[in-house]
């Protein structure tokens, strides 16, 4: 049944880990090769190549397609891919063309064999200002770029071994895990939700307007690295678990954790997030405002509108573009300013700020704001981060 869900982008599901004999000889084969060690968001770019979530890359980016990513947004073939996905390293650890690598995951263990095709030396404060719309080392996306190593190394992996564990291997599939799920469960139209936040009132809106129109909804949190004073992941995967408990049809509804890192790239990683999704075999993707942004350096529609910059036929996924939504007491209903008349003064609306400092004061926040379920974990977990209170 799996050919009636949408393509992979690109055409073909990338998987590059290695099983059985190829397995035991490719762990062999490595102990001899010089190796790298992967930083965090290394490893997890590793994962999404190796698993498919980023197909049709079967590997980090070499020169050509480094260029033509960070000036069209296209790899060298014309398929659109907004950000390079790279690995750097230090001048001392680079290897010759034609090398084998092994590549270490960040606690020693040898994950993975690179067969390195490129070694480049790109100039990083350009792609940044390409990728990022600036070179401002304090933009946490940039600062990564910046602070990783001069040479940059492309070439195919291969993962020989399971990647290290994560928390939530419970509720990690690979793309072809969730399109096998999928078509299980006679889905052939699924909307994406990509969070790294809590789900309030205004997220749980969007997430079953779209629902209210395709078979099923695919919740998909980022659990990669995010920067310092996000939500930690484990937090976050406790809210999601007692809403979708309490809120959501369980049979409409699927949730499996996105490994990536957070690039805060805005616009463009927007693009990324929906070419992964449609990888799981999702046809829709919610893009609300200001998504996947950092401070003041994107516009609130410019995640909305970077895809107008893509032929139709680019991606097969379709986006849903939502505006912010509130509780508006005189409709009685949650809206947004597509439905509802009325004004500010009608309207739930609490700042993150203002949340955080009624949780960190032990006050519920209004139920038309956030499931009261969801805000005692917050408020949980914000007393057990400050156990001096
Ligand atoms: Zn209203």
């Amino acid at each position: 049944m799996t050919e009636t869900l949408i393509q992979p982008h690109g055409g073909t599901l990338v998987d590059c880990t290695l099983t059985g004999e190829a397995r035991a000889a490719a762990a062999e084969g490595v102990a001899t090769l010089p190796s790298v060690t992967l930083s965090e968001r290394n490893l997890a770019d590793l994962e999404c190549i190796a698993t498919g979530v980023y197909s049709p890359l079967d590997g980090f980016v070499g020169a050509d397609a480094h260029r033509t990513i960070v000036d069209d947004m296209r790899l060298p073939n014309g398929l659109a891919w907004p950000i390079p996905i790279t690995l750097q390293v230090g001048e001392a650890d680079a290897p010759e063309v034609g090398a084998g690598l092994a590549l270490r995951a960040p606690d020693g263990r040898v994950v993975a064999r690179m067969t390195v095709t490129d070694v480049f030396r790109p100039d990083r404060r350009a792609e940044a200002r390409a990728v990022y719309g600036t070179d401002d080392p304090a933009h946490p996306g940039v600062q990564a770029v910046l602070e990783a190593g001069p040479v940059y190394l492309g070439g195919p992996v291969e993962v020989f071994t399971d990647l290290p564990a994560g928390p939530f291997d419970d509720h990690k599939f690979t793309p072809a895990r969730t399109r096998e799920e999928f078509a299980r469960r006679g889905w052939t139209s699924v909307v994406a939700f990509q969070t790294r936040n809590p789900i309030h009132r205004a997220h749980e809106y969007l997430t079953k307007v779209a629902l209210e129109t395709v078979d099923g909804l695919f919740i998909n949190p980022l659990v990669g690295t995010t920067k310092a004073g996000d939500i930690p992941a484990d937090v976050r995967m406790a809210c999601y678990h007692v809403l979708l408990e309490e809120y959501y049809p369980p049979d409409r509804v699927f949730l499996g954790v996105y490994p990536a890192a957070m690039r805060y790239a805005g616009p463009r990683e927007a693009i990324l997030h929906a070419i992964s999704r449609q990888n799981y075999g999702c046809t829709h993707f919610i893009v609300g405002r200001d998504h996947a942004g950092v401070g003041d350096y994107y516009g609130t529609y410019d995640a909305q509108r970077i895809f107008d910059d893509l032929g139709p036929e680019e991606l097969a996924i379709e986006t849903l573009n939502f505006e912010h939504s509130f509780y508006c007491r005189k409709c009685g209903s949650m809206a947004s300013t597509k439905s509802c008349p009325h004004g500010a003064e009608d309207h739930v609306f609490l700042s993150g700020t203002k949340v955080r400092a009624m949780l960190a004061a032990g006050e519920m926040p209004p139920a038309e704001f956030s499931r009261p379920e969801v805000a005692r974990i917050l408020m949980d977990a914000q007393r057990d981060a400050e156990p001096t209170r």
